[in-house]
């Protein structure tokens, strides 16, 4: 097997040169020979006899299938300039569909519940003083605000790994990364440099006074999903033994990598609702219930758009419907006891994507490549373990299940698989 993985990694480097060369260069070279290659090399994985693994072994080759596969069809649709259709976005980034069919079920239960919530928070809305989104146009703003953000973050991301020390004895993989204030709009990590980008405008706004304000529960949750989550899953993912797909975020993980991050960004709530010395070392003691349920309900609402959102993704994707239908039946994601909480949404997600078709009526790749988020891997995971090994077995044994959550890069099937032979594991023991 080992030889058949260093190819594999091989082709995947030839390819990944390939991306790279072209957005340096805007050119596409020709990759005739690589395809060809590479397509015998799958025949090769295809037939090989797997008989001798061990089940574990098998769902690592597996792995290497998949991946491989996946970036080699990538690349052979762009040489070819064939066109990518609904079906296959599936496919390409291993999106499970009973994720994205949960959708629509998901939105009309949860409806109801936030009407509400809008209801109530437009009316604390005025009672809480005025806030500004931070002006980092201007200079001596973004100075303050840098160094405020810094701070802050230093001081969590220090506080977060002491928790990390007690609750999973990871505490030393937080450290390894950078944390830092960005400028960028969208927070970030970067494996190359083990760095986190924290979105100061994320983070802080100001007041009347021009007081500075950290929004906690931002930057708690952003601390949770690239530090917790995407950054622990990549430091443990360094481990030579693993095969290349593995240790490199491909396209075919991706949807796996961002249900890591959501896990690890509400558990870390969790944690904290735990650990009564960690809120007072962060100061918030006094504050931390109405932190915590202003996480919960902001999580709810952003559920909510989101999901929205990707299922408003399948409509728009749908060749059967005309630009009316469409808007029809996005607007009705939003209704609740006849009323609209948002009856601009269908019109503005239609306007919106108006170019974003192909001259076949396909949505694009790069809009319906938002599905990944739909994956729910740690989710079926974590149902599948407190149902065979109980229900406190994950609280009870952190350490060990966030080792094997977080090691290496899987698809979503790979995921559930390794997490089904995990549990195997341990029912023998
Ligand atoms: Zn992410």
């Amino acid at each position: 097997m080992e030889d058949l993985y260093k190819e594999s990694e091989q082709i995947i480097k030839g390819i990944q040169n390939v991306y790279k060369f072209r957005s340096r260069t805007r050119l596409m070279p020709d990759v005739r020979e690589l395809l060809k290659n590479a397509e015998k090399f799958l025949e090769r994985l295809e037939s090989q006899n797997t008989n001798n693994l061990t089940s574990s072994e098998k769902i690592v080759f597996n792995e290497v299938k998949r991946q491989t596969s996946t970036e080699v069809e990538i690349l052979k649709r762009d040489f070819s300039g064939t066109r990518f259709d609904y079906e296959v976005v599936f496919k390409v980034f291993s999106i499970p569909r009973e994720d994205v069919d949960e959708l629509k079920p998901w939105l009309d239960a949860n409806i109801g519940k936030v009407k509400e919530l809008i209801d109530s928070s437009f009316k604390n809305f005025g009672e809480s003083g005025f806030k500004n989104d931070l002006s980092v146009d201007i200079p001596e703003l973004a100075e303050r605000a840098k160094k405020f953000a810094h701070q802050k973050i230093n001081k969590y991301a220090f506080t977060i790994a002491e928790l990390l020390d007690s609750v999973s004895k990871t505490g030393d993989l937080l450290r390894k990364l950078k944390v830092h204030p960005t400028t960028e709009e969208r927070s970030y990590i970067n494996y190359t440099f083990k760095r986190v980008g924290i979105s100061i405008k994320d983070i802080t706004e100001e007041t009347e006074d021009g007081e500075l304000i950290l929004k906690e529960e931002r930057l708690i949750t952003l601390l949770g999903h690239e530090c917790m989550g995407h950054g622990m899953n990549f430091v443990l993912s360094q481990d030579k033994n693993l095969p290349f797909v593995l240790r490199d975020d491909l396209a075919s993980s991706l949807p796996t990598m961002e249900s890591i991050a959501q896990h690890y960004a509400n558990l870390i709530f969790e944690d904290l609702k735990n650990h009564c010395e960690v809120q007072e070392k962060l100061g918030l003691t006094e504050r931390f219930e109405q932190i915590y349920k202003k996480h919960k309900e902001e999580e709810l609402l952003i559920e909510f758009k989101n999901k929205r959102y990707y299922h408003a993704l399948t409509i728009l994707a749908d060749k059967t419907l005309n630009t009316q239908q469409k808007i029809e039946k996005i607007n009705q994601l939003s209704i609740t006891e006849g009323r609209s909480v948002d009856p601009f949404f269908g019109l503005q997600v239609v306007m919106n994507h108006k170019n974003s078709y192909d001259d076949q009526g396909n949505l694009q790749l790069g809009v319906l490549r938002e599905l990944i988020y739909c994956a729910r891997p740690v989710k079926k995971s974590l149902e599948m373990i407190s149902a065979q090994l109980g229900q406190d077995y994950y609280a009870q044994n952190r350490q060990e299940v966030d080792k094997m959550f977080l090691t290496g890069f899987y698809t979503s099937e790979g995921f559930v698989e390794k997490t089904q032979e995990f549990i195997r594991e341990k029912r023998k023991a």
